[in-house]
């Protein structure tokens, strides 16, 4: 009897380490495979910090994701207006951040939309050195997802094969969703990717698994970052998966939206989400890959 206390006692223990996402192993049968970050972002010196306390530079991320079964990681940054030399300065750095991390790290460089030629001149210099994404903030860039210059810079970065990584949670823009949804059908040529599925808006992507039906949408996936996070332990969770597999778990990446959230806690949070380990696999790793077409990792 004691020995059958124990047990219970241990099992009772091990849940509870698993419930709590501090775990930073795979959760009992789930995917214990390699995990790419598709959303964490660069600190680069004292005025670009998401958080007063993000590190600067790439060292202490890489200790993160090392404990988190990150063995990939994007590096983002974000442009500021009107001030292309910085633009060309910033994402250098986050190019030689990356090329210095011996593949654990791919740059995510940003131009801003409403920096009008030279912003699209930049896309070809970086295109040329081998970026393959490029990231927008609609909120810390204050523009509007329908300004025509959006187009512009969504069909150029189309037609030099570059993703456009965009996030997608503007509370004081209910419409951002639709203009989304009006932006990949313009250019079906362009690839979108929208950070945190609309956070709190998430039911409006579900109009993405609609419009697939009439072969439109298919060229827009989502990262998981923030949402999952938020949602994952919520009445809403179930809504959430559904949601997700409506639209195609194949056009989902894991995102830690670092330093927002640790990639430990932002797994952690997924895992719980009740993806299957073929879907995990998919988010955590495959659909990222084959996205970006990133090279197989070193080991
Ligand atoms: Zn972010």
């Amino acid at each position: 009897m004691r020995a059958g206390i124990k047990t219970v006692l241990a099992l009772a223990a091990s849940l509870a380490v698993a419930a709590s996402g501090d775990a930073a192993g795979p959760a009992v049968g789930g995917y214990a495979g390699p995990i790419t970050d598709a959303h964490a972002h660069l600190r680069l010196g004292a005025d670009d910090g998401l958080l007063d306390n993000q590190p600067i530079g790439t060292v202490a991320l890489r200790e993160i994701d090392a404990s988190a079964g990150v063995t990939r990681s994007a590096l983002i940054v974000i442009a500021r207006r009107g001030d292309m030399a910085a633009t060309r300065r910033q994402n250098d750095a986050v190019i030689a951040a990356a090329k210095a991390s011996g593949g654990h790290f791919y740059p995510v460089a940003s131009v801003h939309p409403l920096d009008g030629a030279p912003a699209l001149a930049e896309l070809e210099r970086l295109a040329k050195l081998g970026v393959r994404e490029i990231k927008f903030h609609p909120n810390t860039q204050n523009f509007d997802v329908a300004d025509p210059a959006v187009d512009t810079v969504v069909e150029k970065a189309g037609e030099l094969g570059l993703v456009c990584l965009f996030d997608s949670y503007k509370p004081w823009d209910a419409n951002e969703m639709g203009k989304f949804l009006l932006l990949s059908v313009k250019h079906p040529k362009s690839r979108l990717v929208l950070a945190h599925i609309g956070f709190s808006q998430f039911r409006e992507a579900i109009a993405f698994a609609q419009i697939k039906k009439l072969n439109m949408g298919g060229n827009v996936w989502f990262d998981t970052s923030a949402t999952v996070s938020a949602f994952a332990e919520s009445p809403m969770a179930p809504e959430l998966l559904w949601t997700m597999r409506q639209i195609g778990m194949d056009h989902f990446l894991f995102g830690s939206d670092w330093p927002v959230d640790t990639p430990a806690v932002a797994a952690a949070a997924l895992r719980r989400l009740g993806l299957t380990p073929a879907e995990q696999r998919a988010v955590f790793h495959d659909n990222v890959q084959k996205l970006l077409g990133l090279p197989p990792e070193a080991g």
